[in-house]
């Protein structure tokens, strides 16, 4: 898949190196948890077993729950990391941007040591314009009709969609573009070396699920070895190094997983991923609110129809009554400072992300329902706050039923007329 990949030479490396680290470390930690504490010193050396088959027990299953989800989040990113697609302009967008660099790495990066110079200037303005690909224009855009489909979608203050001036696409709800992999994802959380990638709707809840996983096998660690060092202190036996070490890797691993598995907990709880979190306090969301067609801007509202008019002529004329029963009007209102449209409740929150079942929460079989959210309403499901923006704003009841009909009556009506001529005609 093309454009998915870390662009930072940096990131790349990392990314690419992480896994064996991670491999070392556990391969390290399996063996002196396995023959050097559990074997040689709990059973055979002190004849606990009980104690040597409930460490090895827990160790085992938390160890296989860890490399399952270790892969199912790995592959869940190589394979399906949820980006959208690229705009038909992004190409041309790309290759502007090579042919920048490769003149930038040309002229040693004069543009940036020493300013003023007439030709730096124009480069700048050059490579200002090239990156500024301004939202399609074109009123039958493509991927346009996916958003104005839906009863309610968010979009900037013109009432469009919003645009991703580097994927040159529209961006759906809730994507946000990842400077690292140069890509909108959707339900973007964040990009992790450690799990060889980005991070969002098609990944989250393995992620999570890994990150617990990797907690609790450093949890048996850490009891393991303390256990095994407090055992040899009592007995005057010398301190074993390589049960501090593991104790000590268990640690900090088990530290840090712990902080990111509570972290993203709370995130599922709030329906927010980690990017939405960091502006979740002062942000405003702007949303396009469908209403009955033809509804006229209110005190605090404006509207945008779609089709957007080709013309401001054929705006004016109003075209076929076809085109006019084919119009969805939409409302643009704003939420208020940090309220959150699809946030659901706690329990249903979590069911969004982790799945339906006890089964989806503790396996990493299937994927996040609200991954796969199929609706005419919205591209996620909306919380109680959509009712009550609706009734906030005073728009106008919306009858899909009734204008779904007056639709298909006049789609009949089309026919008959057509059979009708076509019968004259023969
Ligand atoms: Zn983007």
């Amino acid at each position: 898949m093309r454009g998915v990949k870390a662009h930072r030479p940096e990131t790349r490396w990392a990314t690419r190196t992480i896994p064996f680290v991670l491999a070392g470390c556990i391969g390290f930690a399996t063996y002196v948890i396995i023959q050097r504490i559990c074997l040689d010193y709990f059973l055979f050396s002190w004849q606990q077993p009980t104690i040597a088959f409930t460490l090895l027990g827990f160790y085992c299953v938390f160890l296989v729950l860890m490399i399952l989800t270790y892969f199912r989040v790995f592959f869940a990113i190589q394979l399906n990391p949820g980006v959208v697609p690229l705009g038909p302009k992004a190409d041309e967008q790309t290759n502007t941007r090579r042919r920048d660099r490769r003149r930038r790495r040309r002229t040693g990066g004069r543009r940036r040591s020493h300013t003023g110079s007439e030709d730096d200037v124009e480069g700048d303005l050059e490579a200002a314009i090239s990156y500024e690909v301004r939202p399609d224009d074109n009123p039958d855009s493509p991927g346009l009709e996916e958003f104005y489909s839906k009863d309610v979608f968010v979009c900037d203050t013109d009432g469009r969609p919003r645009w991703c001036s580097t994927c040159c696409n529209w961006k759906p709800d809730r994507a946000h573009h990842c400077s690292e992999i140069d890509r909108c994802v959707r339900k973007m959380d964040h990009y992790c070396p450690w799990v060889g990638g980005i991070v969002g709707e098609t990944s989250f809840n393995y992620f999570v699920q890994f990150t617990f996983y990797t907690a609790s096998c450093c949890l048996v660690l850490i009891v393991a070895a303390a256990l095994c060092l407090q055992s040899l202190a009592s007995r005057g036996s010398p301190v074993d190094g390589l049960v501090i070490a593991v104790l000590a890797i268990s640690s900090f691993f088990g530290l840090f997983t712990f902080t990111m598995t509570a972290t993203s907990i709370r995130y599922i709880l709030l329906n927010l991923t980690n990017v939405d979190y960091l502006k979740s306090k002062s942000i405003v969301h702007q949303l396009a609110v469908r209403v009955p067609r033809g509804t006229p801007p209110g005190i605090n509202y404006g509207i945008i129809s779609y089709p957007l008019p080709k013309s401001t002529d054929e705006q004016s004329e109003l075209t076929s009554l076809r085109d006019q029963l084919a119009t969805r009007t939409f409302a643009i209102i704003k939420t208020e400072m940090g309220e959150n449209p699809w946030e659901l409740g706690p329990y249903r929150n979590w069911k969004s992300v982790m799945g339906n079942t006890i089964w989806d929460w503790v396996l990493p079989i299937r994927g996040s329902p609200c991954a796969s959210f199929e609706n005419n309403e919205s591209f996620y499901e909306m919380g109680p706050l959509y009712p009550r923006l609706r009734e906030r704003f005073g728009l106008p009841e919306l009858n899909v039923v009734k204008e779904a009909s007056e639709r298909k009556e006049f789609e009949k009506r089309k026919e008959r007329q057509a059979s009708g001529t076509h019968t004259q005609d023969s």
